[in-house]
């Protein structure tokens, strides 16, 4: 405010002493004096039809600072919404995996980018029994509860899914066989370990069935994603909490 009243006082003085000082000098050159009165008159004008003039280009240069701050406003805010849209286009909500849709996608960059990689295709066992005895909402906790365990049994660079449901895919990058089978088995055994309270005093046992299938049988993702599904319905038929992976010979290949 100071600060305008200050802007508004320096062009008024300007304007006084261009005007008087203009007024003057003409009065001297026409008339040969510079009479008082004339020199008032000069000082009055700027004051009287210039400051209502700069006091209205003055408020609206004070509107079109207000509506560019609001026009920056909304600018950030369609920003972060943007920012959000797509969080919510690639991201399940519920536990922050990447959802199938981009999933896909990603795997499909990925494979064919790492020569060797590895899908892992889990499923919780007897799922079902959790919604059933404790509910839904217990249910969805029990799920929060598995995603953060394959987070922190899993290395950073790998590509983790929620498929639906109760069901996880991981795409792990640069790994042969036994890297596969390795990383597929620490998953298993961490959830196996990972201790779940669906109420106070009640614990249930947690544990998933995995099939691995391994990039270099395909690059595509419907066969190689097949493949790794497959193999975990073979490990439900087993008995389940187990990892199926591809038979390889001795020299390396898939039999
Ligand atoms: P299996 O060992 O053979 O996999 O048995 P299961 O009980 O896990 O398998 P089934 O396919 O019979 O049951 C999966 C259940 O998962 C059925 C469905 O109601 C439940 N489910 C799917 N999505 C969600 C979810 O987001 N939250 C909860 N609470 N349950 C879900
Ligand atoms: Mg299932
Ligand atoms: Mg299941």
């Amino acid at each position: 405010m100071t600060k305008r009243l200050l802007r508004l006082a320096n062009i008024t003085l300007c304007s006084i002493v261009i005007s008087v000082l203009t007024t003057a000098l003409l009065m001297h050159f026409i008339f040969g004096n510079i009479p008082i009165a004339g020199l008032v008159i000069a000082a009055l004008v700027p004051i009287l039809a210039g400051l209502p003039i700069i006091i209205i280009i003055d408020r609206q240069r004070r509107k079109l600072n207000e509506a560019l701050a609001e026009l920056k406003q909304a600018h950030s805010q369609m920003e972060s919404l943007n920012a959000e849209l797509e969080k919510q286009a690639r991201y399940d909500y519920m536990t922050g995996f990447l959802n199938r849709r981009y999933f896909v996608e990603a795997v499909g960059t990925c494979a064919h980018q790492s020569g060797n990689g590895a899908m892992l295709c889990i499923d919780v066992d007897n799922f079902k029994q959790i919604n059933d005895s404790f509910g839904h909402l217990v249910g969805d906790d029990a799920l929060r509860l598995i995603a953060r365990t394959i987070s922190s049994a899993t290395r950073d660079g790998d590509l983790i899914a929620r498929m639906g449901g109760e069901e996880f895919a991981i795409f792990l990058r640069n790994v042969d066989f036994k890297g596969a089978f390795k990383a597929a088995e620490q998953v298993r055994m961490a959830i196996e370990a990972t201790p779940f309270e669906p109420t106070e005093g009640v614990r249930h046992d947690l544990s998933v069935s995995i099939g691995v299938a391994l990039s270099g049988e395909t690059k595509d993702f419907k066969t190689l994603f097949g493949q790794a599904d497959m193999r975990m319905y073979t490990a439900k038929q087993q008995g389940k909490n187990r990892t199926i992976s591809p038979d390889i010979n001795h020299l390396g290949q898939v039999a």
